[in-house]
């Protein structure tokens, strides 16, 4: 033995006599036990030395999940060349955190399938719509996409219809996936080609092995000077998401997964998925999405139950670990949640704490917006990659892709007249929050700034539109607070229709707004605002601070790119951000 984990789980190394030991277990009680038959073959494979885990799953059924979580962690540290024993006790303390405030599940990571639910046809029942019969179980639900690279995970409660017409939900989170999924060549058939994918600005094909070359479009590119490191680059790919689809695919995939006696806490939950669409859900909490160390081409699903309420901690939270990616977020609508996880906000200790186990750079992801948009994927572009390669527009493999339509095709606004727009009410606060600093901040470039609000609240009936920027500052570091402030400033237009466009149609909803508008109207706040904050400013430290920086076009564009436009439409209430309307070019602007 190599060591244990508990009193049901054990280490045995691969010394000299284990094979010996292990056959004669085998044709000893081989046929009384006949599992016992299929140690055979994994264990003449071993190498001299090599560890393998014998866990009693019968015995502490609470715990088997942390030892088979950190097993196949030490094996794959070992399989890397790395000691097990490194891994070992921060893997087991972690997941044992885990595993006591939460009921911890995990699905997909061990290479055995799973099948949730009944698995007797004629008892079964659809966890959608509630359907019951052998005859409407014909076909197998995958919990996750089988196009996503999920062999393993079954749903048996998802009907043969249910499983149809909530492709449409999942085919939102496999758009934003198909850039990654080609690259990765994740495929149903081992064998298959990796697909081709033509987005607005690139196009992946196979080459003769099937694996996946880049072709990126030359004339969008940064100038040939600026190519010669690594740098960060958009794919603009043709199938148009909304963010509420991506979000309800992912809690789509908890929904199929959950033990069934678990379904009853979720009614609300499947309501917003089933309506496709056409349920309003009031306010969503925010996803969050990180690179992960470990890669993922079978999707694992970790869902994370509450024990105790206790007032901070949502009933149910779930981490997807998809390829080179992981996705947290709080599942939505449930009955014993009470409504009160609905905002960031009410989120933070949770965050704080899982993120605190996962140390990623996170980044968080909008969940409610339902105007449907281009998916989008960042990716580093290193041109000496073999498999990148960069064309002029022209050449025949961009056949396709020119003949898509423009990128967030701008709907037509009449040419921009600003003389119906009043001067801005303005409004502004400004605290000084570090009250010891010495020296005197000479501008704002010493700061960084946290947008905590910058949006532009419509009222159509009013032809009135307010625009609210709140930030709060720290020091350059990002450690020492400075400063917090906050405008208010409120516009009457007249012209309100003529730059703006709120309807609502069956397949999806249409939001324009006027950039032209958008940017005076930020400008316009920004200018007036000033003299009042520099009065504010006067005899702080920050006394010459000026806001006018923000009006630098380069730090202008990079806020404008999460600019909210709030609005109620048929008497719900919508949040847009701007970068689902507004089309970037990063390269040439405009
Ligand atoms: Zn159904």
């Amino acid at each position: 033995m190599d060591g244990h984990m508990g009193s049901s789980c054990i280490r045995i190394k691969n010394g000299g006599r284990t094979k010996i030991a292990i056959e004669w277990i085998v044709d000893t009680y081989g046929n009384d036990y006949p599992s016992l038959n299929r140690l055979v073959t994994p264990i003449k494979k071993l190498k001299p030395d090599e560890g393998f885990y014998i866990i009693d799953e019968d015995k502490d059924t609470t715990n088997n999940i942390v030892y088979r979580k950190v097993a196949i962690l030490c094996l794959e540290a070992e399989k890397h060349g790395n000691s097990w024993k490194g891994v070992h006790n921060r893997a087991f303390e972690y997941y044992s955190h885990l595993n006591i405030f939460f009921k911890y599940y995990s699905f997909g990571f061990d290479g055995l399938k799973y099948s949730a639910g009944e698995p007797d046809k004629s008892k079964r029942k659809c966890r959608f719509c509630g359907k019951t019969g052998a005859k409407n179980f014909h076909d197998v639900a995958h919990a996750i996409q089988d196009s996503l690279g999920n062999d393993l995970l079954i749903c048996n409660e998802e009907c043969d219809e249910c499983n149809h017409n909530l492709n449409k939900i999942e085919d939102n989170f496999l758009h934003v996936m198909e850039v990654r999924r080609s690259v990765f060549h994740i495929s149903r058939k081992k064998s298959a080609k990796s697909a081709h994918v033509t987005g607005y600005n690139f196009v992946i094909e196979p080459n003769e092995d099937g694996e996946a070359e880049l072709y990126l479009m030359d004339e969008k590119l940064p100038p040939v000077d600026k190519r010669n490191k690594p740098f960060q680059y958009t794919l603009f790919n043709k199938p148009e998401i909304t963010n509420e689809g991506v979000f309800q695919a992912l809690v789509k995939m908890v929904i199929d997964l959950l033990p069934n006696t678990e379904i009853k806490h979720f009614e609300q939950t499947i309501d917003w998925i089933t309506s496709l669409g056409n349920m309003y859900p009031g306010p969503l909490p925010s996803m969050y999405l990180a690179n992960s160390p470990l890669f993922h081409r079978q999707p694992t699903l970790d869902i994370l139950i509450r024990k105790v309420d206790k007032g901070d901690t949502p009933y149910c939270t779930a981490f997807l670990w998809i390829y080179d990616l992981v996705y947290a977020y709080v599942v939505p609508l449930v009955d014993v949640d009470y409504a009160r996880f609905r905002t960031d906000g009410s989120l933070e200790r949770h965050w704080n704490f899982l993120m605190s186990l996962y140390p990623f750079q996170w980044t968080k992801q909008d969940t409610s917006e339902w105007t449907k948009a281009s998916s989008w994927v960042q990716i580093y572009v290193d041109i000496s990659n073999p498999k990148i390669h960069i064309l002029p527009k022209n050449t025949p493999i961009f056949n396709d892709s020119n003949k898509l339509k423009k990128i967030g095709e701008e709907m037509f606004f009449p040419s921009f007249d600003p003389s119906h727009i009043s001067v801005p009410v303005v409004t502004t606060s400004f605290y000084d929050i570090h009250k010891n600093i010495n020296d005197t901040i000479v501008d704002l470039r010493e700061v960084t700034e946290h947008p905590k609000e910058f949006s532009l609240s419509l009222n159509k009936t009013k032809k009135e539109i307010r625009f609210v920027l709140d930030i709060h500052t720290n020091d350059s570091t990002d450690k020492i607070p400075y400063f917090d402030y906050k405008i208010n400033a409120t516009f009457q237009v007249g012209c309100f229709d003529k730059y703006i466009r709120i309807e609502k149609k069956e397949d999806g909803g249409t939001f324009a707004f006027d950039w032209h508008l958008r940017d005076h109207l930020v400008k316009s706040a920004i200018l007036f605002a000033e003299p009042q904050m520099a009065s504010k400013r006067k005899g702080t430290p920050f006394e010459n601070c000026t806001i006018h920086h923000l009006l630098k076009t380069e730090s202008l564009d990079r806020m404008l790119d999460h600019l909210v436009y709030r609005f109620s439409f048929n008497g719900r209430s919508y949040r847009v951000i701007d970068i689902a309307i507004h089309s970037r070019d990063y390269i040439n602007p405009a």
